[in-house]
């Protein structure tokens, strides 16, 4: 494994000077009502600003993007759980330095389309527990609680709304303790008829569906058999609930790798009630930790063995700020139809194929 170090060498021979200089002027939008609520007008004014510092940012196709993983979303903060009110924080500060979500498809397939001068982030959220996707009855009516992942998510899509729904949801369907397409028997007061309700839904909006297996097996401890069951058949339970969709990801339950590695990507079970064969062919897999993953668009970068930066207390600023070093951020030249690369970057980022493990 490359030691941080290593980076930081490798980032003393990038060139430095990459950013022209350009316009900085600010321009009042619109759409500033002088009555618009105070929190949508605080949304407006930090959009100029960055717009501003967009401008100014050197387009970098060949740069790395941070695939985020969050586990439990809940009232405090934890090795494996994000504070509700942090988790939000992680979104205003990813929005504030110019990120905006692409799904793990997105980014295996090469479709990043974003404005000139910003970057793509991808969200992960592992276990599909309740604390991820909760609803409430209200009155006879079921509303998402707004302090679960998605509906943190979504309120701040309202309110910034180039901010889209786009996120991967790595999901066990027969977990214990409610980790079963976010949430079972009651667990957390969520019914299990509730669960297809809740995979439509983030379909529909444009999440991604991901497949962690049925129960979150470790793989590397099961024959070939099990692991391909253990995959099929969540897969099966995804297509019961969104007819026809197609899993395109896998996240390794603890980052551990079938003994058969080829098994994570591609495999078929046959159901032994239906003699249904349930085939599976996955564009990415995805580990549980690492740092940010080369550019598509680079040859380092390996679909099917996705490095992920898991999110505890500060890694999210401290990865962020460890992409700001020239040459290392992807950013986006606002067409989708080229590449844009920095000549001298080209030869050098793409020699290095890893990133840094502890950022
Ligand atoms: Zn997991």
């Amino acid at each position: 494994m490359h030691s941080y170090s290593s980076y930081r060498r490798l980032a003393a021979v990038l060139p430095i000077a990459l950013f022209a200089s350009g316009c900085s002027r600010t321009e009042a939008r619109p759409n500033d009502a002088p009555d618009a609520p105070s929190n949508e007008m605080a949304a407006a004014r930090a959009r100029v600003a960055l717009d501003s510092a967009s401008r100014h940012r050197e387009p970098n196709e060949m740069g790395r993007v941070p695939i985020l993983e969050y586990h439990l979303i809940g009232a405090t903060e934890g090795r494996w759980e994000r504070e509700h009110t942090r988790f939000r924080r992680d979104l205003e500060l990813l929005y504030a330095r110019g990120y905006r979500p692409i799904t793990v498809a997105e980014l295996v397939d090469k479709r990043i389309d974003l404005p000139r001068g910003l970057s793509p982030v991808v969200f992960t959220f592992d276990d599909a527990s309740p604390s991820q996707f909760r609803y409430i009855e209200r009155n006879g009516e079921l509303v998402i609680d707004s302090t679960s992942a998605v509906g943190i998510w979504l309120e701040f899509h309202r309110t910034h709304p180039d901010w889209e729904n786009k996120a991967t949801f790595c999901m066990l369907s027969g977990a214990e303790a409610g980790r079963a397409f976010f949430g079972d028997r009651n667990i957390e007061g969520q019914k299990t008829a509730w669960r297809h309700a809740k995979l439509r839904f983030l379909a529909e909006r444009g999440f991604e569906l991901c497949n962690h297996t049925l129960w979150h097996a470790q793989l590397s401890k099961y024959e070939d058999a099990v692991v391909q069951e253990q995959i099929a058949r969540l897969a099966l339970a995804v297509d019961s609930a969104v007819p026809g969709y197609r899993v395109r990801t896998l996240a390794l339950p603890l980052g551990a790798w079938p003994a058969n590695r080829t098994l994570a990507a591609k495999g078929a079970w046959t159901d032994p009630r239906s003699q249904r064969t349930i085939t599976y062919d996955h564009a990415a897999v995805l580990l549980v930790a690492g740092g940010p993953v080369p550019s598509p668009f680079d040859p380092a970068f390996d679909a099917l063995r996705l490095e992920r930066v898991q999110i505890v207390g500060n890694s999210l600023e401290r990865t962020l700020d460890w992409l700001e070093k020239p040459g290392r951020r992807y950013v986006s030249d606002g067409d989708a139809r080229t590449v844009a690369s920095p000549r001298v970057l080209a030869a050098t980022v793409g020699a290095d194929g890893r990133a840094p493990s502890a950022p």
